[in-house]
């Protein structure tokens, strides 16, 4: 291993055995956290090539289990986002691309850090299993066209390990171990299709464009070798993703969208773009074509009849989703345009009220966080209300809020949501 981490910290590519004697011995045990922490170290600083990258990929895929989808009829496209501030795209997604005719298996995790989780935001929904068996996956797909599940626990275990370690030894933003690790566990998932929602911006783990864009041509080199097609959507993270942060807040954001009410133009645009190119793959039609089809399940509220039958199945009350009742509603101090909130702090602020956890065992309130009723963009009068908070056992300074908000006399020009499109579809 000491002649591995040396390699590394000098800049040599690593050969197949020697990744594989990595991977292979840090699940085993045989490899300790200290010399793996300074391994990772070095990829950070140092990078990896290619070859090395699929390298890593294809030995953490064979560290665990690899899903038989052969039992599900029909089309499946698989959904990843690398995790944003109020991100609730997975709940509206799965059963609107379900209700057009593909199948969505999800797997998803929890929240960490200033972002959350969709496990995390289902379990808001009192009864809720987020823990299918395998045949119940496969059977729920086949009744109702989707499942979102928690991770089975031997679906690349390699990548849960080491995800644990980059969390704590300051690891996680490099982007060979990015691409390795997220697309381990999408062709783990053995899902044909795949889109991903790669989020560039201060609320995101890649904070800028040009990176987005070597990430996303490495997911793809990654899944041609596979015979995956992908498709990465690199997406504005400079601002929260629609109205609501924080779990059940966000459940209830979603159904209102399934039920018609569509308060955030940015979740709108987000899910028409990533809902039609979801159905475009699974059902091989245009993207004209798959977005008339997506307009025309969620108008008719079949999307909403989907995602009250998987609730159901997945034994969830949807009538029973607890808010806290301890709402306070926070004014501006100023007239003028929104032009910026400060994405990131916004997620720490929602976190430590006990929306978020900074340690795996931290237990979540579903029950808290904020509702904005002021978008970047719109016009703010003194006096009127940026956002209502939603607290419960932890407090918050209304000061740390209002400096997440900033108010300018002249807009400029806002960003789009949508940045560019990378893919590979052969
Ligand atoms: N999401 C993942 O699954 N893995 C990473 O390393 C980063 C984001």
């Amino acid at each position: 291993m000491l002649e591995i981490i040396d390699k590394k910290r000098r800049k040599q590519e690593l050969t197949q055995e020697e990744i594989a004697f990595v991977v292979n011995g840090y699940v085993d045990g045989s490899i300790p956290d200290y010399q793996m922490s300074s391994f990772l170290m070095a990829v950070c600083l140092n990078g990896m090539t290619e070859e090395e990258t699929i390298n890593l990929t294809d030995v953490m895929i064979k560290s665990g289990d690899i899903l038989d989808l052969s039992m599900i009829n029909g089309p499946v496209v698989d959904k990843h986002s690398t995790g944003g501030v109020g991100d609730k795209t997975t709940l509206i997604l799965a059963p609107l691309v379900a209700a057009s005719g593909v199948n969505a298996c999800k797997m998803s995790g929890r929240g960490l850090g200033h972002t959350g989780g969709t496990i995390d935001k289902l379990e808001s929904i009192a009864g809720f299993r987020t823990n299918l068996t395998l045949n119940e996956v496969i059977d729920e797909i086949n009744k109702i066209g989707m499942t979102i599940v928690s991770q089975t626990a031997n679906l690349v275990p390699a990548d849960k390990k080491i995800y644990a370690l980059r969390d704590v030894t300051g690891t996680v933003e490099s982007i060979p171990l990015i691409a390795a690790s997220i697309m381990s566990k999408k062709i783990a998932s053995s899902s044909p299709n795949i889109v991903i929602d790669l989020k560039v911006g201060s609320g995101a783990l890649i904070k800028n464009i040009e990176d987005a864009r070597i990430l996303s041509n490495l997911m793809i080199s990654i899944g041609k070798r596979y015979n995956r097609k992908v498709v990465c959507i690199l997406t504005n993270m400079n601002r929260p993703l629609g109205l609501s942060i924080g779990n059940a807040l966000e459940v209830k954001e979603s159904i209102d969208f399934l039920s018609g009410i569509y308060k955030s133009k940015d979740l709108y645009e987000l899910i028409m773009k990533l809902s039609s190119t979801m159905v475009s793959l699974g059902l091989n039609i245009s993207l004209e074509e798959a977005l008339k089809k997506v307009k025309e399940n969620l108008e008719n509220k079949k999307a909403l009849e989907k995602f009250y039958e998987f609730v159901k199945y997945q034994n969830g009350d949807v009538g029973n989703i607890q808010i806290s009742e301890k709402v306070f509603s926070i004014k501006s101090s100023y007239t003028g345009f929104l032009k910026e909130i400060d994405t990131l702090k916004i997620g720490e602020l929602v976190r430590d009220i006990g929306a978020g956890r900074l340690n795996k065992t931290d237990i979540i309130d579903p029950t808290v966080g904020f509702v904005l009723n002021k978008q970047v963009g719109d016009y703010v009068l003194q006096d009127e209300e940026l956002l209502k908070v939603y607290l419960n056992k932890k407090d918050i300074k209304i000061s740390d809020i209002t400096a997440c908000f900033h108010i300018e006399n002249s807009l400029g020009e806002i960003e789009p949501l949508i940045y560019e499109v990378i893919k590979w579809i052969y």
